[in-house]
């Protein structure tokens, strides 16, 4: 267990509230910014004060109501939203992403992420018919029936209306260190949840600001998704080594509350998929030929199948389908056809006939 060190959000965590706008360590704040009908409820959105005004780390939801705690967030920190120099986005979700522009617009901030994130944005959010047409493509490999693939298909897209999309002015890459007066922020590429995620790294004052990439209680959605790369499980648990022997004192995730012990976590959501792993090749040693969907409809899940929304439905074959990958790379499982793909156990050689 990961030693929570946000007893304040935690406590709001428990009785459903939101929690205060808190400054987490010289010159940090956490300003919680709310996401509308969503189990996440919050996103965190982070205040670095700088010599010459402030950087924000993710910016909400655009949304009144986030709009509307963001710049309250602000003022309780002692600032508001002229002084915003510079906003820093972990990456290009609708809760992390979508009041940059709006930020920028009223501050002049410049917006800053990651190219590979950056690389879609456009078809993500502004001309999504490509994206439709891969997603069926995608839906069909994995057997989704027929009856169910326009409302899977569509499912995201009520979400993508709300977003405005604002194209960066900075690209941040691995390694780079943003201009931040008194910061000697570093950028660390953490690919997986999205093409383009970034974690923040303070050495000086050994913080971690993490994201979705690693969060307390929950491990983040790695998906295969037509805009994804061929492998997200196999780049995000990589990701999750090079943070884990970080010198952090606490990590600042962009859900959830504050935590000591990264490496902790990180053992605890490798040993999450290892599982996931063991029990996806288990599924299909006892039913050779599955196909994706219904590899996915034979798992646990937190809550009964039937009571997931449709989006999220995709988004958990999307992990399914990151596991097969891996299990696939690695020679456990093969697939034959592709609408829609059956997968099989590989014989592991039988050492006797050597
Ligand atoms: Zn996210
Ligand atoms: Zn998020």
């Amino acid at each position: 267990m990961v030693q929570i060190t946000g007893t304040a959000q935690k406590e709001a965590w428990d009785l459903h509230v939101l929690p205060p706008v808190e400054k987490v360590a010289p010159g940090v704040w956490s300003i919680p910014v709310p996401i509308p009908n969503n189990p996440l409820r919050y996103v965190l959105v982070y205040l670095l004060e700088l010599d010459d005004g402030v950087a924000l780390i993710d910016s909400g939801w655009d949304t009144a109501d986030a709009w509307s705690a963001l710049q309250a967030g602000l003022a309780e920190a002692g600032g508001s939203l002229s002084d915003v120099a510079s906003v820093l986005i972990t990456h290009i979700h609708p809760d992390h992403y979508g009041l940059a522009g709006r930020i920028r617009q009223e501050s002049g901030a410049t917006i800053a992420l990651h190219p590979a994130d950056a690389a879609i944005l456009q078809a993500r959010y502004a001309d999504t018919s490509g994206l439709l047409e891969k997603m069926l493509e995608l839906l069909q490999y994995s057997g989704v029936p027929e009856s169910s693939q326009p409302e899977l298909n569509l499912a995201s897209m009520a979400i993508i209306s709300q977003v405005s999309m604002a194209a960066p002015d900075i690209l941040l890459e691995h390694g780079d260190r943003p201009n931040l007066a008194g910061w000697d922020l570093e950028v660390i590429w953490t690919p997986g949840h999205s093409p383009g995620h970034l974690c923040f790294y303070s050495e000086s004052r050994k913080l971690l600001f993490s994201g979705d990439h690693v969060l307390p209680r929950i491990t983040p959605n790695v998906a295969v998704h037509t805009q994804q790369q061929s492998n997200p499980l196999g780049d995000y648990l990589q990701a999750l080594l090079h943070l884990a022997y970080l010198n952090v004192d606490e990590v600042l995730p962009g859900h959830e509350y504050r935590f000591a012990d990264l490496l902790e976590r990180v053992n605890e959501i490798i040993a999450h998929h290892s599982g996931r792993l063991a029990e996806i090749e288990q599924v299909i040693q006892n039913k050779p030929g599955i196909t994706a969907w219904e590899t996915t409809l034979s798992l646990t899940w937190s809550r009964p199948w039937d009571t997931i929304p449709s989006f999220m439905q995709r988004a958990a074959n999307g992990e399914t389908l990151a596991h097969l990958v891996i299990l696939e790379n690695h020679n456990h499982i093969r697939h034959e056809g592709t609408h829609p793909a059956h997968f099989y156990p590989v014989e592991p050689p039988d050492k006797s006939e050597r």
